[in-house]
Order: structure tokens, then sequence, then C-alpha cells
């Protein structure tokens, strides 16, 4: 299980360049959701004019599901700059690798909780961690992509763009670097060091 939490607002402002589409995800609402909050960002950002659409929906984890729920929005879509994302990390990942030359912004933190996690097989993984870096690695997630969960970048150690971890799967921060530059977002490499802030990582009890 899990919950998921807005993240500072002033934050998601910065974020929101441009039009904006708002993606907004209820599938795992029966746990948490801050509904409240993004019905605010939400009204608040129409009003300023930014928004060419919202969509409000479930499961945007499942990419089948997601294309073809998002095939109805295409044209909003295409007139954003920007797509926020008010899901867990598993559905921005799913958003950020089908709109792969779309900026998608988590506007969320997920935190872990205990107990059943369901399941629906999902092409992507969250491991919950309580502070979202999507943002930072261009949709694909440090802490599951990374055999040492680095969130500053490359060990170093990747042969081939093989993880020195294990060379049976990619360096995840060889796939984090081509997607940025494949997005015209290298920029965001040069922002301060990321200390990881483990008590995040904490279930919450
Ligand atoms: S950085 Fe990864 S583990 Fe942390 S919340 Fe985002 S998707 Fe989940
Ligand atoms: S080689 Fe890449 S994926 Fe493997 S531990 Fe180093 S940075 Fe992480």
């Amino acid at each position: 299980m899990l919950i998921t939490e807005l993240k500072n607002k002033d934050t998601v402002l910065a974020l929101a360049e441009g039009k904006v589409f708002l993606l907004i995800c209820h599938g795992c609402k029966e746990i948490h959701f801050p509904e409240h909050e993004v019905e605010a960002l939400k009204k608040e950002l129409m009003e300023a004019g930014k928004v060419t659409g919202t969509f409000t929906t479930d499961y945007i984890c499942n990419p089948d599901n997601l294309k073809l729920r998002l095939s109805f929005h295409a044209d909003a879509i295409e007139a954003a700059d920007t797509v926020l994302v008010f899901s867990c990390g598993v559905g921005v990942q799913t958003v950020a690798e089908y709109l792969e030359n779309k900026k998608v912004v988590a506007c969320c933190d997920t935190y872990a909780l205990p107990g059943f996690q369901g399941v629906t097989p999902l092409e992507h993984d969250c491991k919950q961690c309580g502070e979202c870096y999507l943002n930072l690695t261009g949709g694909i997630c440090p802490i599951t992509a990374c055999s040492k969960s680095l969130v500053n970048g490359q060990c170093g150690g990747a042969k081939k763009g093989k993880c020195e971890v294990d060379p049976n799967m990619d360096c995840g921060w060889e796939r984090i670097y081509q997607r940025l530059k494949a997005i015209g977002r290298l920029d965001v490499l040069k922002c301060p060091v990321q200390v990881r802030n483990y008590a995040t990582d904490d279930e919450v009890k």
C-alpha cells in the first residue's frame, strides 16, 4: 500500500512551464490521495489561463489502459508544454515513457505503507522512497533503475552501458542521461547535489 502526498506547491508551480495538461490518478485513492489540494491547484492554474485540459482517471500505471484513455485527450496534450501528473511514482514513470517528447512532471511524493501491494504486473517499479526524484531524472526512477539507488549520477563502473553490479541490466544512470539528452533537459544535471533523505524511506506506521 502507499500514500501519495502533493509536493510543495511552489515546487510544482515552478515546474509548470508554459501551458499545462493535468493528469490526475485516483487508482490508490482509498489509501490516501491529496484530492482537495490537487483540486485547489487545478482551479488556480485554470484561472491563470495555463490549462489546455485535465483528465482524472485511475490506474495510469497500466500502459495499455493509459494509451487508450490518453488518446481521447491527444489535442489538449499536444497543445501543452508540460504534463503535470498527480499519481504515485509508477504512474509518473508510465506517463513519462509514453509521452517521451513532453516534459512530464511528478507532482507528488510516494510513501510506503505496510500491507498488500496488489498483483497487477507493472512495467515500472517504485520503492515509495517518499521524495520522488523523477523531475531530476527524466521520469526514470534512480532508486529502482540503479543497482545502488544512486541519486547523484553514475557510479562510474558501467561498461558499454551495462551496470557493474548486474551486467544483464542497462545502467540506470546511462538511461537517465540519454533520456535527458533526448528531451533537451541535460540542464537538470547541473542542479545542486541531492542529499537523499532516508527518513522518508521508512514505512508510515
Ligand atoms: S524516486 Fe522512484 S522510488 Fe522514489 S517515489 Fe519516485 S518513483 Fe518512487
Ligand atoms: S553502473 Fe549504473 S546502474 Fe549500476 S550501480 Fe553504477 S550507476 Fe547504478
